[in-house]
């Protein structure tokens, strides 16, 4: 695959660099971090919404960002979820004191982390709240409509809070039109072919000459089913009909149609869908309401394309019509005058702090022999994760989106640097490490296994003279709490989950028989080693994956082999 790349590991850093240098008249970089603000941010009393997700999408969700539609995005690397930190820098910057509505496509790992931006704004008393997209009719069904993914008609929801948050409305009134637009607008979709990642040779899903997959997903997911490839007009049958037998009670004649490309479809393939579907409409009694064809949201080279309908009404219909204007999405409304006098530039953003790990007084207690092991411990689990990143890659490939092994080796990297020089204890070893982690990592599994690498920490005795089996087990228990906490996942809901649970009960086990630290841990490994093999007959219920249901069955969960790796390298680790 040929690509304008310099080094696969720069590209997110290059691609922003380019971007914001091009588009200075609508945005520019928020200090600190890897997002954008719009040029007239922070406005004081104007509420800001807050986009993002993974790049690889464009011009979802960064080219939204501008006047009278998102105020900031958060970026993070291709298919992967920005940071919680990431989140929280963008929405710092553009916080103009009238509240932040986070607003993003329901996908766990976006899920995990602007919500630890939302508690932390909270905490500090910043009024913030979160709507998410979950317009893809085919990834769940309609009683489940709350566990949809958010795809193209996210589109609509942006741009109706956008405008609602431009023209002056309370932070309630965004939230609630975001929502409202959010209950009307559903999508369906088709895929031709799979999608290359800058860097990777093979796509992340292949279909076979003469079929097509229904019901794709952005990241390379594959669909919900295969079928037979069939003409533009027996697609757009299907797809009007799917998404008609979800119109609100109240629906009226107008609707507004968005038919998104993913990346690789030429724009004529386009009209060909659209003439098909503009009949199909006008057959049903509807009219379409300003069609937008394009790309809105993408899935880098992915051919294929989506058709979005968001039904109007009296609320709904301005905020669409309002002016907006950003790199990707332009349009003059009556509104135009009330538009351009809020401008004002957002030098005043200041700078924020870059420094991702936070210091502690703790820090300044002098580690002892558990505080080496666990840095060697931490070192060891790098380097083995190295060595697998694409092992980890194809894994999460087979039912995810391919970026599994490159999200731990990111964090694990990150967090070996903030403990290179370290000479403190066990326990801030770990929480250093772990928050390094986070915010580098990204994705599901950067929050989850981040949550886990500090709660680990914070589970230790703060001198190391105490930490022995059973204070290691104890907080390998409550780490394994957090984490389940905060994903929300069972064992036998194929995560990672399915490997650390029967590793923390046999730890505990051979704690309690009395053994030395590493011997209770070799003889709990075996555990996990089952506990990970187990998951290759389960059917996902947590994260991207569970969106394929029986689809899911057959390949080992990428997260819960990645976390034996972990543990085993900790193993060697804790002998040095
Ligand atoms: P993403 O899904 O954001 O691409 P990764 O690919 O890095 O994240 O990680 C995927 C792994 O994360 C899965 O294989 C699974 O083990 C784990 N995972 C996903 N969601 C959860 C959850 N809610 N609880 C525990 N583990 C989860
Ligand atoms: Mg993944």
């Amino acid at each position: 695959m040929k690509r304008m790349l310099n080094e696969a590991s720069a590209f997110r850093e290059e691609m922003v660099a380019g971007y914001v240098s091009a588009y200075g008249r609508y945005l520019q970089r928020v200090p600190g971090a890897s997002g954008v603000m719009a040029n007239d941010t922070p406005a004081p009393g104007r509420v800001s919404v807050v986009v993002g997700g993974g790049s690889g999408h464009y011009p979802a969700f960064y080219g939204l960002v501008g006047q009278g539609l998102a105020s900031g995005a958060a970026i993070g690397d291709i298919f992967t979820s920005p940071s919680g930190e990431q989140c929280y820098r963008v929405a710092k910057a553009v916080d103009g004191g009238a509240g932040i509505l986070f607003t993003f496509g329901n996908y766990s790992g976006d899920v995990l982390n602007f919500g630890m931006a939302e508690a932390r704004l909270r905490a500090e008393g910043v009024d913030a709240r979160t709507v998410l997209v979950t317009d893809d009719v085919l990834s769940a069904s309609r009683e489940e409509a709350d566990h949809r993914r958010g795809i193209a008609g996210g589109f609509y929801v942006f741009k109706s809070a956008g405008a609602a948050a431009a023209r002056g409305d309370r932070l309630d009134d965004v939230e609630a039109f975001a929502r409202h637009a959010n209950a009307r607008v559903r999508t369906a979709g088709v895929a031709f072919a799979g999608c290359t990642v800058p860097g990777q040779d093979e796509p992340l899903f292949s279909v076979a000459s003469g079929q097509m997959e229904i019901g794709l997903g952005i990241h390379g997911e594959p669909g919900v089913r295969v079928a037979e490839q069939m003409p533009a007009r027996e697609i757009a049958v299907m797809l009007v009909e799917t998404l008609l037998a979800e119109a609100p009670a109240d629906a009226g004649r107008d609707v507004a149609v968005l038919v998104n490309g993913l990346g690789g479809t030429k724009y004529e393939e386009m009209f060909v869908f659209y003439n098909d579907v503009a009949a199909l409409l006008d057959q049903s009694g509807l009219i379409p309401y300003n069609p937008l064809i394009g790309e809105f949201v993408t899935s880098l080279d992915m051919t294929g394309m989506s058709l979005s309908l968001f039904w109007l009404d009296d609320d709904l219909k301005p905020l669409l019509d309002a002016t907006a204007s950003s790199p990707a999405f332009t349009s003059i409304g009556p509104d135009v005058e009330q538009a351009t006098a809020s401008r004002t530039w957002a030098a005043a953003a200041g700078t924020l702090a870059t420094d991702a790990v936070a210091t502690s007084e703790e820090d300044g207690i002098p580690g002892g022999k558990a505080g080496e092991s666990a840095r060697a411990a931490l070192r060891q689990a790098l380097a083995t994760i190295e060595e697998m990143e694409s092992e980890l890659g194809r894994l999460d490939a087979a039912a995810g989106d391919g970026d599994h092994g490159a999200g731990m080796v990111r964090g694990l990297r990150a967090a070996v640097q903030a403990i290179d020089g370290f000479g403190g204890t066990a326990r801030r070893t770990f929480t250093r490490g772990g928050i390094a982690f986070q915010n580098a990592a990204g994705g599901a599994s950067g929050a989850l296994v981040g949550a886990w690498l500090i709660a680990i920490g914070t589970g230790l005795p703060d001198r190391d003279e105490a930490v022995d089996a059973t204070a290691l087990a104890l907080a390998l228990d409550q780490a394994l709490a957090t984490l389940q906490r905060l994903g929300q996942a069972e064992p036998g809901d194929k995560t990672m989950i399915d490997t650390l649970a029967p590793f923390s009960a046999a730890l505990n086990q051979a704690a309690a028989q009395g053994m030395e630290i590493s011997q209770a841990w070799a003889a709990a490994l075996p555990a996990a080693a089952t506990g990970m093999l187990s998951t290759i007959d389960m059917v996902s219920r947590r994260g991207r994956a569970s969106r394929l249901g029986e689809r899911s069955r057959g390949v080992q969960d990428a997260g819960a082999t990645s976390i034996y790796h972990v543990l085993h390298a900790f193993g060697v680790g804790f002998k040095e």
